[in-house]
């Protein structure tokens, strides 16, 4: 559409449009949700029109007498054909240039394709829109959300759920890349949750991976005080499944080293979280911090057996957190051996304890980490478990087939970890456009 003929346009809807601004006008005194109301009338009947126009246009315009089958031989021009197409200014119908191919006997209407319709005839931007919704609420919440947005359209529900999880399919087949190179240390963390299923519990694994703030300041359980300053700006790249752990850690592990370029990398968790050498492949050269508020778990059941009373136990426990976290777990260590248990429960404590932290020593350098930036607390994925999981999934009666969380739970990850992904990257495109009229 030349300039000129986009002013003449104009002009014409303006005309158009005219007696119905005239007779609809609200009258003076009128009150402020009679004014948005009319505006917002007015301006939908304006863009549906225009819309109609534009993509009749480009729908009708034929390509020649013949176009390419997907069989690969060539289809003639047969006739135009009317489809409803829903777009995000609502229902508008198109007349779409038809081709038949004389070997397969197929139709087409290459303006679908070129328009990337989805389910119900969707365009990608009203799919865009309805996977946002379906991500953030139950399915059958998105028809009442886009009532009360205004929205100038309806989807059932059952469409609305096969976009939102083709939207998530796509993602899952391309994950988006939204963090360049790191700017800060690179952490990654690791957790999981269960989810309902008909078949019982599942555990839906989540990792993330950020660039968390040198100078925010610490809470007593290591975690970075979180303040509005800092609360945007961590970086954070959620990933989640539910298949296996391997391959949420190697996923997770692979994002970090991509972004870390020559940083290093440091993981916080605890065993039950991973199993360590699952990171070899993907991130071979790592700094291992055990999760400090597990340790201080540890300490806690150590002080309970070795003090009787409750306020010695809970002093030992402080004043071990503090030497460890501030000083390092030598300290500790040689506490630990120099203890002589008298029961044989507090002897299998001490067995148990000083062997686990013998070997966790290594992961507990707390200043050193410090030192670097590094958090010593998971607090971050203990988040992300709520912001990617918890939110959409545990709300009260719902059960999911994994078939179907899955790319729910790709498309929160990815939308949470980048807010103004534009979606309409990751639309559905049905394999066979109708043909028909739709009633
Ligand atoms: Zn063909």
């Amino acid at each position: 559409m030349s300039p000129e003929e986009r002013q003449q346009k104009i002009r014409e809807l303006a005309k158009q449009l005219a007696p119905q601004f005239r007779a609809h006008r609200p009258a003076p005194g009128a009150d402020i949700n009679e004014l948005e109301d009319f505006v917002a009338e007015i301006g939908y009947a304006v863009q549906r029109e225009l819309a109609e126009d534009l993509l009749n246009e480009e729908a009708s315009r034929k390509e020649g007498n013949r176009t390419a089958c997907p069989c690969g031989n060539s289809a003639t021009f047969q006739r135009f054909h009317a489809l409803r197409v829903l777009t995000s200014l609502g229902l508008v119908t198109v007349r779409r240039a038809y081709y038949r191919c004389g070997q397969c006997g197929a139709g087409h209407c290459p303006a679908d394709a070129r328009f990337r319709l989805g389910p119900s005839n969707t365009t990608p931007r009203v799919q865009a829109q309805i996977a946002a919704m379906g991500a953030l609420v139950p399915y059958g919440q998105v028809g009442t959300l886009c009532r009360q947005l205004g929205l100038p359209y309806r989807l059932d529900l059952k469409t609305g759920e096969r976009i939102t999880q083709g939207v998530g399919n796509a993602l899952a087949a391309e994950p988006p890349v939204p963090f360049g190179p790191a700017e800060r240390p690179v952490v990654i963390g690791f957790d999981g949750v269960m989810i309902r299923t008909p078949a019982g519990k599942k555990e839906v694994r989540v990792g993330v991976v950020y660039e968390p703030d040198p100078d925010a300041e610490e809470t007593p359980s290591g975690n970075p005080r979180r303040t509005a300053a800092t609360a945007g700006d961590l970086r954070k790249e959620y990933l989640a499944t539910t298949g296996s752990r391997a391959s949420l850690v190697a996923a997770t592990g692979a994002r970090a080293r991509a972004r870390a370029g020559d940083r290093p990398v440091a993981v916080v968790a605890d065993g039950a979280a991973l199993d360590w050498s699952e990171l070899d492949p993907v991130l071979p050269e790592r700094v291992e911090i055990l999760d400090f508020r597990h340790t201080q778990e540890r300490l806690g059941e150590i002080a309970k057996v070795m003090h009787r009373a409750p306020g010695a136990a809970q002093a030992w426990q402080e004043f071990y957190s503090w030497w460890v976290g501030r000083i390092g777990p030598e300290g500790l260590l040689r506490e630990l051996r120099a203890w002589k248990p008298e029961t044989e429960v507090a002897q299998e404590v001490r067995r148990v304890q000083l062997a686990y932290f013998e070997r966790q020593q290594g992961r507990m350098q707390y200043p050193d980490y410090r030192e670097a930036g590094y958090p010593i607390g998971s607090g971050a994925v203990e988040g992300t478990c709520r912001h990617v999981v918890v939110d959409r999934f545990r709300q009260s009666g719902m059960r999911w087939q994994l078939g179907t969380a899955e790319p729910v739970l790709q498309l929160r990850a990815a939308l949470l970890t980048h807010g103004e992904l534009d979606l309409r990257g990751y639309t559905v495109t049905k394999s066979r456009p109708s043909i028909a009229t739709a009633a």
